[in-house]
């Protein structure tokens, strides 16, 4: 079968104009958009995305919507996520169709909640459609699950910034260290070695494997093995964006790192 024909038969919510569609990307691959997200690309009048959502994404929306960069990214310097916001609310009022694309899953450390809040406060009506999160999605195409029977049955999402840039005040490191043998990392890779000196000092072994995955799902996406021990020795040869993974499962990369020659090419993912 080729096609898809059957994609017009399907009951798509209608894009209401003056709504707002706050959408996760994926975590690059613009094959792991969901249906939902690709019927809002089509759909959206105006669409503000971020600096992870990737050209070949937005390429899939017709040529003559607008698209306006919102990027906010540590490091650069990028519009005030007040003035994100307030265009959001701005548009959604002047009757437009509002799509909000955001890398990965909006909810996951992306300030998709926040930006629901002020539509929230402001009346404007919104829907949420999730998106693959890098620290899941993104790990698999490395061949790496964050769960594993064997080895964890819990998992720790971590960010390694806060919104001043540096790692966040409010972490309990020595609840984090030891509660879970996997912690995935967004944002990390600048304040990584800190970040593991922190986890050693409280209680993690520094012998525990640390996979670091550049360019998730990207056509250049490469992974650099570790240990928590030596993370200062890997941390030149990160490129950002990178999602970082600690605890045993990221050996399993041995046996399930699948997205090898040809499968690594295909530009949809
Ligand atoms: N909402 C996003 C995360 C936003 S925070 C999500 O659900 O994935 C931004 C962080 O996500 C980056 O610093 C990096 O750690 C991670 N990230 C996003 N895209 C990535 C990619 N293609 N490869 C590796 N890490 C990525």
């Amino acid at each position: 079968m080729t096609g898809f024909a059957t994609l017009d038969d399907l009951a798509f919510p209608p894009f209401e104009p003056g709504t707002v569609w706050l959408v996760g990307a994926g975590p690059g691959a613009p094959g792991l958009l969901s249906l939902l997200g690709y019927h809002a690309l089509q759909q959206a009048d105006v669409i503000v995305y971020d600096e992870l959502v990737a050209d070949t994404l937005l390429a899939m929306a017709p040529a003559t919507t607008e698209r306006v960069y919102a990027g906010k990214r540590g490091g650069k310097p990028s519009e005030k996520q007040a003035d994100i916001t307030l265009r959001l609310i701005e548009w959604a009022t002047a009757g437009r169709k509002v799509l909000r694309l955001k890398g990965g899953d909006p909810m996951m450390f992306g300030r998709g909640a926040e930006e629901a809040m002020a539509l929230a406060a402001h009346g404007i009506p919104f829907r949420i459609v999730p998106g693959i999160t890098t620290g899941v999605g993104g790990l698999a195409y490395a061949g790496i699950p964050v769960t594993y029977r064997d080895t964890n049955h819990a998992v720790i999402f971590l960010t390694g910034h806060d919104e001043t840039g540096s790692i966040p005040a409010s972490v309990d490191w020595a609840a984090i260290a030891t509660a879970a043998p996997v912690i995935v990392m967004y944002m990390a890779a600048k304040h990584l070695v800190s970040i593991a000196e922190k986890l050693i000092a409280a209680g993690r072994s520094r012998d525990d494997s640390l996979a670091v995955v550049c360019h998730a799902t990207l056509p250049d996406q490469y992974t650099i093995d570790a240990t928590l021990g030596t993370a200062g020795e890997i941390v030149g040869a990160i490129q950002t964006p990178a999602i970082v993974v600690l605890g045993p499962v990221g050996a399993l990369r041995e046996h399930l790192a699948w997205r090898v020659g040809a499968l690594a090419e295909n530009p949809l993912g």
